[in-house]
């Protein structure tokens, strides 16, 4: 199945959602940190985030269930004002029940230190929560059934800025097929629901690809976009470490 036919189940569960609950809700406007992170309390949203976490371990609502070693349900700081999303776990991540600890995640750690925040300062999830095996891209009805954990982690956490790491973060978050390249380096609007401000989302290329395209050029366009990021949260932006 063609990337565009998940595109559009999903928007049609959201549309049939929207048909359901009368479909008449405003889009409040995003006015700063008073909607942002302070909505519940933090002990509220950790409870929130640790009945999401049993549910995606209990979970068998496709075939990963039963060929996975552990699921990897997301982790970090429930007030996070950013949430990086990645595709899905690899071999290291299967292993560990954690996301980006392998290779991808040491890089992304490296990222998160340039920008001046540590891993307990950011929240990381990604779009499946169990690993395809032989790390094969997200098939179509493993991201529907496993969509509606990460929208519910967006939810609560509701950070400020989400950066979609990749083509299938970007491309599932943001209902569209186009390409990272022409995703990446702008803001756009990530629907967090009816009656939900949207929340700014940034794309950029996944650690996996970078480390794969190790380029001057790949590494200064993350880099650029996680400058907007930083501007776009009002937080300073430390010099570029030099390599
Ligand atoms: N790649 C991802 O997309 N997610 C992880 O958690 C690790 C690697």
């Amino acid at each position: 199945m063609k990337q565009v036919d998940v595109n559009k189940a999903i928007r049609q569960h959201a549309e049939l959602e929207n048909f359901f609950t009368g479909g008449f809700a405003v889009k409040p406007q995003r006015s700063g940190k008073e909607v942002s992170g302070a909505d519940q309390p933090a002990s509220d949203k950790a409870a929130g985030l640790e009945q999401i976490a049993d549910e995606v371990r209990q979970c068998r609502k496709c075939a990963l269930g039963s060929s996975r070693t552990n699921a990897v349900p997301g982790e970090g700081s429930p007030d996070a004002q950013i949430l990086f999303v990645g595709e899905g776990p690899g071999a290291d991540e299967d292993a560990q029940g954690k996301p980006f600890v392998g290779r991808a995640g040491r890089l992304l750690d490296k990222i998160i230190a340039a920008m001046g925040l540590n891993r307990s300062d950011i929240y990381i999830a990604n779009i499946l929560k169990c690993r395809p095996p032989g790390n094969r891209d997200p098939r179509p009805d493993e991201i529907i059934s496993c969509l509606p954990f990460l929208q519910r982690q967006i939810e609560l956490i509701n950070p400020d800025v989400i950066v979609a790491l990749g083509a299938h973060a970007a491309r599932t978050l943001l209902d569209t097929n186009k390409s990272i390249g022409q995703l990446r380096g702008q803001f756009h609007e990530y629907y967090a629901g009816i009656g939900r401000a949207p929340i700014k989302l940034m794309a950029t290329y996944h650690t996996a690809y970078l480390l794969r395209n190790y380029s001057k050029d790949n590494r200064q366009k993350v880099w650029e976009d996680m400058k907007k990021v930083l501007a776009e949260l009002g937080l300073p932006v430390p010099q570029r470490p030099k390599k």
